[in-house]
């Protein structure tokens, strides 16, 4: 075993401690060690995270089979990796009983609590992070040796070498960054395009039921046995079970293009009651009825995305996740999406070639291999969800016909995850890395 050295080769402060920050101190330790000192600042004062049910796609189980955490993941899941099976998607706006539409068996993926998750990429923190709980960053200043002031709303600071704008949607390392980038890289009249996320028209109501209270109303429930998308116009409920079976994870959505891109007015997240859940759903079928009579201290959320940014990264500060790409859950792939953008940085960071005068060049390389495709994952789960809402109607002529055309191309989007996965991506963000090392050396690589 290899003696921690005593001076790390730089320091990274990584801002926000949810799934893709975690992942991220997770990769460099186990990569680089002591070689690199990571502070971690969240701003809650404990480890949590919003919302219960989470999916774990194959490329994000890729992932987390490099960074040893695959029997741990397998444990917690609702049912191991091997045994899932997959989505089925039902139209279900018919009062007395929905429709198998399709079955998505292809890239059947686990699904867990989200704590869980949480909880494992905690215990996996390596003992090169420190963590500093209840500290919010407002803002971060360069300085002319390169090094970066961090300011937090506590009117402490910080220095850095490095810092990772992990603090999602409404990211604060965003919002410094694209308001301090020189004019000649972006259009000042779009800075706060890309700092402020865009509401999609889509309201979210997100709660955990226990699964003994629907099967005492309705044992047959559909819900209570598998990972079911019931769709409807403009409406869709996603439920799976999660922790055991012994809860069943609900998200309903309430989808209204005409909305997209118009001002959200009041809080982005409120608790609502069960009757505002309820009542969009009044026209679906008994098993979706059923399923929301049992829901219990739902909240909702005002569904935002990031606008398409046109970099990830400036000198010697980069996003990953929500504060780079926030999505919408179509494909159930934003937090796989962070991890993956974790995993691949991390790993260029703890690159022997990745020195503190070549860390612009390593970022550059993740920007250039992350970006295009977090983004491209992004566009294809906005289009994927205006599908799923948009079935046509039964009294059409042709409406099976049309249903048979818009299941097959549902399907030829959920092959999304078939493209090169993370550890492909690194291999190729490691090329680029050596290339352009080569080339600031002198060297042909
Ligand atoms: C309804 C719904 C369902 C979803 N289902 C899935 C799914 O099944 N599978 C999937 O992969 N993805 C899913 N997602 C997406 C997923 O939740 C997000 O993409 C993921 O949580 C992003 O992780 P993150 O670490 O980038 O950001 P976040 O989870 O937002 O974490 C950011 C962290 O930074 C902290 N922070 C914020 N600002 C500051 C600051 N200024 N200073 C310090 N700390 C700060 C926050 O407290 C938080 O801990 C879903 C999303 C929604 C809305």
């Amino acid at each position: 075993m290899s003696l921690p050295s005593c001076t790390p080769k730089f320091r990274v402060a990584i801002c926000g401690a949810g799934i893709g920050g975690l992942a991220l101190a997770v990769t460099i330790g186990k990569f680089a060690g002591h070689d690199i000192h990571i502070d971690l600042y969240e701003t809650h004062d404990a480890i949590t995270t919003a919302g219960a049910g989470i999916v774990v796609s194959q490329r994000t189980l890729e992932v987390i089979k490099e960074l040893d955490m695959y029997e741990d993941i397998s444990r917690a899941s609702t049912k191991p990796p091997s045994s899932s099976q997959g989505t089925t998607y039902r139209r279900s706006n018919a009062l007395q009983g929905g429709v198998e539409w399709f079955h998505m068996m292809k890239h059947a993926s686990p699904y867990m609590h989200r704590q869980h998750l949480v909880d494992i990429l905690r215990q996996h923190l390596p003992s090169s992070c420190r963590l500093h709980l209840k500290k919010r960053l407002t803002r971060y200043d360069k300085q002319l040796s390169g090094s970066l002031i961090l300011h937090f709303a506590d009117d402490s600071t910080a220095t850095t070498d490095l810092l990772i704008g992990a603090d999602g949607i409404r990211s604060s390392v965003r919002k410094t960054l694209f308001e301090t980038l020189n004019r000649d890289v972006v259009d000042p009249s779009k800075i706060r395009h890309y700092v402020d996320p865009s509401w999609t028209g889509t309201l979210v109501y997100r709660t955990v039921i226990p699964a003994k209270k629907l099967s005492e109303i309705d044992p047959n429930n559909l819900a209570l046995k598998d990972f079911i998308v019931f769709c409807g116009k403009g409406k869709s409920v996603v439920s799976y079970p999660v922790s055991q079976g012994t809860m069943i994870n609900v998200v309903a959505l309430v989808a209204d293009e005409q909305k997209a891109g118009t001002p959200f007015e009041g809080h982005w997240v409120s608790d609502v009651s069960p009757e505002e859940v309820q009542e969009p759903y009044q026209d679906f079928e008994p098993d979706v009825r059923n399923l929301l009579k049992c829901v219990e201290n739902p909240s909702r959320w005002a569904l935002h995305v990031v606008n398409e940014l046109p970099l990830s990264t400036c000198d010697r500060v980069a996003l990953i996740g929500d504060a780079c790409h926030a999505m919408t859950p179509n494909f159930a792939a934003g937090a796989g999406q962070a991890m993956e953008d974790a995993f691949v940085l991390g790993r260029l960071l703890a690159h022997p070639l990745a020195t503190l005068d070549n860390v612009p060049a390593a970022l550059k390389a993740y920007q250039d291999v992350r970006l295009p495709f977090s983004q491209f994952v992004a566009r294809e789960s906005r289009r994927t969800g205006r599908m799923i809402v948009d079935p046509p109607s039964t009294d059409r002529e042709n409406a099976q016909a049309e249903l048979e055309i818009l299941k097959e191309k549902i399907l030829a989007q959920l092959q999304w995850e078939d493209k090169d996965d993370a550890v492909g991506e690194w291999l190729e963000a490691e090329r680029k890395l050596q290339e352009s090392v080569g080339v600031t050396n002198g060297q042909t690589s």
